[in-house]
């Protein structure tokens, strides 16, 4: 199979994880070709935010009732090109931009809408002002294989609700499930420059990067996240950085071990590990550690490893052989510092090329690159605490900050520990699952990146901010027009002591000694 791939190694290749079978190849995206695309973008956003946002919304809903008749069709060729199981494409995939086209339908009409600013500066009471949101133009939207429609698709759908054209470069091993979100949007009526799709490796991205763009939200990994990030800079070019992530799951004393082993399971082999909100690194108090260690292994050892399409799989092939390697990388790392392996730690070759056992390593320290870099595999590493001050500073001691969990019995006591916690999102009691909340945000501190998905916040990366003030009086003057001189300094002097001075008595002979101020005869 390698001299198959190799031997097309300028095609964008799309390769079923699970067998290694080439599914479809493609040729990538030419830096003219990607120039050509962002100046069809251009020539067509206009017309596509001139069309007003009830005929958007109507699009888009167009678009989630096609996803949803085509449901099972487009999880099968997302887990055919991504691996996972087909529950998890359903429920991680499609439910998830089901649910985004729910919110942006309810709630773009109002987040468009002009917003008043009332102020409370009297010198300027004659202006009223407000603030509207327009679209930037023309967005670039750089996507991972990981999620491969749901991340594309939130992005898309925002970017278009609020009046923008779209250039897409999905990542070069899942363009199938970009191409069905592109099929999806066509039949919806998005008209055809209004959202393209480039396909292509990094240099297609990096091209897409240097366009005629206005705004680029990039998901993917950190070192790729800063390159973008100085290329950006050198245009200042608005951009999104979605990068990678650590997340910590600390357990409290008081949490029910057995509801968090199964939490912890799930948070970190979800999507064979490879989800950016995930359980990276598991801390528990040292009370529950000897019970929490025997559930997570017990229960690791009964989930199903295979071909996702099979309905009974709960854990499916790692993307690629780099992947595994990488994963197996840090598990030796591990293990040769001492940590224990419980669960897992092998490759299944019997099952096809991408195969890890979920893995459950005991006594790890942060000395070990499987609890300070990203394992993006089914790994669970364990690590004791003794009490929420240690906890806490484990969990912030990290490049990222992208998510966590706090697992306990009292929810204030998980809420309080939240707000120390240095992350974007932080859950109590759950793990990763807030990704399917379309009103709650997305997005990372530190390492993790810049700026918000999902949401509102995630709206408001999709549109410029403009301030427009109008005044009520257009025939008037303006005081602080030229005219200066001694009398508008002393009426200056008095405005500024009716307004801020600490005794009434001195804001009294403030207002009497500004008085006259607004019929300034001296203005030219
Ligand atoms: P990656 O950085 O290798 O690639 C991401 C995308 O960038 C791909 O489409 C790739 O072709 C493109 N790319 C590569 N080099 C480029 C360049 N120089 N200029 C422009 N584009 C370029 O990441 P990946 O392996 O596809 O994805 C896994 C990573 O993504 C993990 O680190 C994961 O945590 C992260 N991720 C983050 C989030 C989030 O929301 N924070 C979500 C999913 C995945």
């Amino acid at each position: 199979m390698p001299t198959e791939v190799q031997a097309a190694v300028r095609k964008v290749v799309s390769v079923n994880p699970a067998t290694g079978e080439i599914l479809r190849q493609f040729e990538p995206a030419s830096e003219y070709q990607v120039r050509a695309a962002t100046a069809m973008a251009r020539a067509a956003q206009p017309a596509w935010n001139a069309l007003g946002v009830p005929r958007r919304i109507s699009t888009l809903r167009n678009f989630q009732r096609l996803l949803h008749e085509r449901k099972c069709d487009v999880a099968r060729v997302i887990t055919t090109e991504a691996g996972k199981p087909l529950v998890e494409a359903m429920l991680t995939e499609v439910l998830v931009v089901l649910d985004a086209a729910r919110f942006y339908i309810e709630h773009v009409y109002e987040f468009l809408r002009e917003e008043p600013v009332p102020h409370g500066n009297l010198a300027m009471k004659t202006k009223t002002g407000r603030i509207e949101r327009e679209p930037h133009g023309v967005i670039g939207i750089v996507s991972p294989w990981n999620y491969p429609f749901s991340i594309p698709a939130t992005e898309t759908l925002a970017a278009l609700a609020t009046g923008n054209a779209v250039v897409l470069k999905p990542s070069e091993f899942t363009s199938l499930a970009a191409l069905e979100l592109r099929s999806l949007l066509y039949a919806a009526g998005v008209p055809e420059d209004v959202f393209q799709v480039l396909l292509g490796e990094g240099p297609t991205g990096a091209a897409l990067m240097h366009a005629d763009i206005d705004k680029l939200v990039f998901t993917g990994s950190v070192p790729t996240g800063k390159r973008i990030a100085q290329a950006a800079a050198a245009r200042l070019l608005p951009v999104v950085l979605e990068l990678g992530g650590k997340d910590p799951m600390l357990v409290l004393d008081d949490a029910d071990v057995d509801v968090a082993a199964s939490g912890a399971v799930w948070g970190a082999f979800v999507n064979a590990g490879q989800a950016c909100l995930s359980v990276e690194r598991c801390y528990v108090h040292r009370s529950l550690y000897p019970q929490f260690l025997e559930a997570c292994t017990r229960k690791a050892k009964k989930l199903r490893v295979g071909n996702g399409l099979n309905p009974e799989t709960d854990i499916g092939p790692l993307i690629h052989e780099r992947q595994l390697q990488n994963v197996e990388q840090h598990v030796e790392d591990a293990r040769d510092r001492g940590a224990r392996v419980l669960s897992g730690g092998v490759r299944l070759q019997d099952l096809g090329p991408n195969f890890y056992a979920p893995t459950v390593l005991a006594d790890v320290t942060h000395e070990m690159r499987v609890m300070r870099d990203e394992t993006f595999g089914p790994v669970l590493p364990v690590m004791p605490f003794d009490n929420d001050e240690e906890a806490v500073q484990l969990a912030n001691d990290s490049d990222y900050g992208l998510g966590a969990s706090i697992w306990t019995r009292n929810r204030a006591r998980g809420e309080a520990l939240a707000k120390r916690i240095q992350s974007g999102t932080v859950m109590v009691n759950d793990a990763v699952s807030c990704f399917g909340i379309s009103e709650a945000l997305h997005g990372g501190i530190k390492a993790s990146g810049l700026g918000r998905t999902h949401g509102h916040f995630g709206l408001e990366e999709m549109v410029r901010v403009k301030y427009v003030d109008s005044d009520r009086l257009p025939a008037l003057k303006k005081v602080w027009w030229y005219g200066y001189g001694a009398s508008f300094s002393r009426q200056m002097e008095g405005f500024l002591d009716l307004m801020f001075a600490r005794s009434w008595g001195q804001r009294v002979r403030g207002a009497m000694r500004s008085a006259g101020i607004i019929a300034r005869k001296e203005r030219i």
